[in-house]
């Protein structure tokens, strides 16, 4: 077992050493039930495509949520998605799922674990580790006065928290809400301050407390043991705390990220580590540390945004300068390329990319088509765009086009970003091409929910719908098969006509090229003609 852990484990808190041999003794169980010769050498292909959908995403009678789920990727998708990333589908009180109240446990309303197992693709599962519902077992213990279970969280009496230092430090923390970063609790009748990053309801966890990591760390070997291989490391940059730091990409943040990394290393299976930071691109990338020791899979926030800003302005300018930079990457690490996901549509990917005036463009495009534009604080105090809430079909509609036209541009602005360096990945809402749910954003007041709409299965498709399914999945075929689209192909941008993103992918001595025309004009490449939001390869 490697003495890598042990050091890693050491430098976090000296304290975490006594947990080695709980990790070399679940390393070793796991491995026993592995068979090495059965595994995959190659760690990314181009036959991956991921779906991202939430656990109750399908409602059919006399089924668990699962087993709908099931059906819609065997026979809707035809089985084309090999990678499935169910959201959080842990017991929960807020955020639609983001706050579990418990990481060991499958909501009952879903079904359970043997459902989990079933589902017919890899899995990537979340691993909320920053913080926990506040109904979670541990902080009702510590609300109850259990002085142990107190440590594994963030807590602040009154003296310290109205102490002008402790005053002065709170707006020097970076995060990506606007909400309170203390919430004041009862304790056994005792107001003290509990650190909350996202909302009052999920309370953050203390990852330097042995007990909070000992759970932390039987929760992640759970879900190896239930099937999952890739796991989404969520809010990322948050998760490891100091008081007088901006709590922001800790240096233990990254140690954290290693022992993970470290543990799966030594288990005889392909898995892998998808750290999820929507912050600008060079942050992001940190997370993949030396290509070796912390994240396999980043997600690529800068890609989705880019990708509206080129529609919008209809110029690749921006999103070729940018990728021409970012596709030289470590050997044994990838992006995850995606445009929508259940958060809507990043913005601090664009930071420093393009212009300000066209981030506030963007942004009150979102607004003129009935969306909502969520802020986060930076660290001088201003409060700047971080998300925007509306479907991406909305965000791209667009009265002047044909149905054909319009149908176009939204499929082959999904697709794209499967032949991108990297593994592919379509938020369910993706396959309908589905308009801005108002009335599931007025009902609940979440702006969020604009893009969550459940459905009922079987699906009673309108004629758009099976349009866009079904042009959606002749394309993932597509790429499924040519290795040419492997996510370690080589890249290369083509600059040919400024409305038009041209690019090449090649290995050894062949190449493909793919040209996705940006505007609503035909356009003449010479020997490739495009119609208005053509995708074409050559
Ligand atoms: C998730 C959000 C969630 C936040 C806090 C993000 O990574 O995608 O939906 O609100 O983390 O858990």
């Amino acid at each position: 077992m490697s003495n890598n852990i042990k050091n890693i484990l050491k430098d976090l808190n000296p304290e975490f050493e006594t947990l080695f041999d709980y990790i070399e003794g679940k390393v070793e169980e796991i491995n026993k039930r592995i068979d090495p010769s059965k595994q995959k050498k190659e760690l990314f292909s181009h036959e991956d495509t991921m779906l991202i959908t939430y656990a109750d995403q399908f409602s059919s009678e006399g089924k668990s949520k699962f087993s709908a789920l099931n059906d819609f990727i065997s026979d809707d998708l035809g089985g084309l998605i090999s990678i499935v990333h169910i959201l959080p589908f842990y017991p929960w009180t807020s955020d639609d799922g983001f706050s579990p109240v418990d990481y060991q446990l499958v909501d009952p309303a879903y079904g359970n674990w043997d459902d989990v197992e079933k589902l017919k693709a890899k899995k990537m599962f979340d691993c909320v580790f920053n913080h926990l519902s506040s109904e979670n077992k541990y902080f009702k213990d510590a609300l109850a006065g259990d002085t142990e279970a107190q440590q594994m969280f963030h807590i602040i009496d009154q003296n310290m928290f109205k102490s002008l230092a402790f005053q002065d430090f709170i707006p020097k923390v970076v995060r990506p809400r606007t909400s309170p970063l203390f919430t004041p609790f009862s304790f056994d009748g005792e107001t003290k301050y509990v650190w909350t990053t996202f909302s009052g309801d999920q309370v953050d966890t203390n990852l330097s407390n042995p007990k909070m990591l000992k759970y932390i760390l039987e929760s992640f070997f759970l879900y190896i043991e239930k099937g999952a291989t890739y796991f989404r490391v969520d809010a990322v940059p948050f998760i490891w705390k100091e008081l007088g730091t901006n709590c922001s990409h800790h240096p233990k943040t990254y140690k954290l990220i290693q022992l993970f990394r470290s543990i799966i290393d030594q288990i005889n299976k392909n898995l892998f580590i998808v750290t999820e930071s929507n912050v600008p691109h060079h942050e992001n990338i940190s997370y993949w540390g030396d290509g070796e020791n912390q994240a396999h899979i980043i997600y690529n926030f800068s890609l989705a945004p880019l990708i509206i800003h080129a529609l919008t302005f209809k110029t690749n300018e921006y999103l070729n300068k940018w990728a021409e930079d970012v596709f030289d990457i470590f050997p044994k690490t990838t992006y995850l390329n995606f445009t929508a996901t259940h958060d809507g549509i990043g913005m601090r990917g664009l930071e420093g990319i393009v212009p300000e005036s066209d981030v506030k463009a963007l942004c009150d495009i979102t607004e003129q088509k009935d969306g909502f534009v969520g802020k986060k604080k930076s660290r001088d105090g201003t409060v700047r765009p971080y998300e925007l809430n509306i479907t991406w079909a909305s965000f791209l509609s667009d009265e002047k086009l044909h149905e054909d036209e319009f149908i176009r541009k939204v499929v082959n602005s999904h697709a794209i970003v499967m032949f991108f360096p990297g593994i592919g990945a379509h938020y369910v809402h993706n396959f309908f091409a589905t308009e801005s749910w108002i009335e599931g954003r007025e009902e609940s007041g979440i702006p969020r929910r604009i893009n969550r709409k459940k459905l009922p299965y079987p699906i009673n498709y309108n004629d758009r719908e099976v349009k866009v399914r079904d042009k959606l999945l002749d394309l993932i075929k597509f790429k499924s098969k040519n290795k040419l689209f492997s996510p370690k192909a080589g890249f290369r941008i083509l600059d040919l006509n400024p409305k038009v993103l041209s690019f090449e992918r090649f290995m050894g001595d062949q190449s493909i090229q793919v040209h996705f025309n940006l505007s609503e004009q035909a356009i003449d490449l010479g020997d490739i003609k495009l119609r208005s939001y053509d995708i074409v390869f050559k």
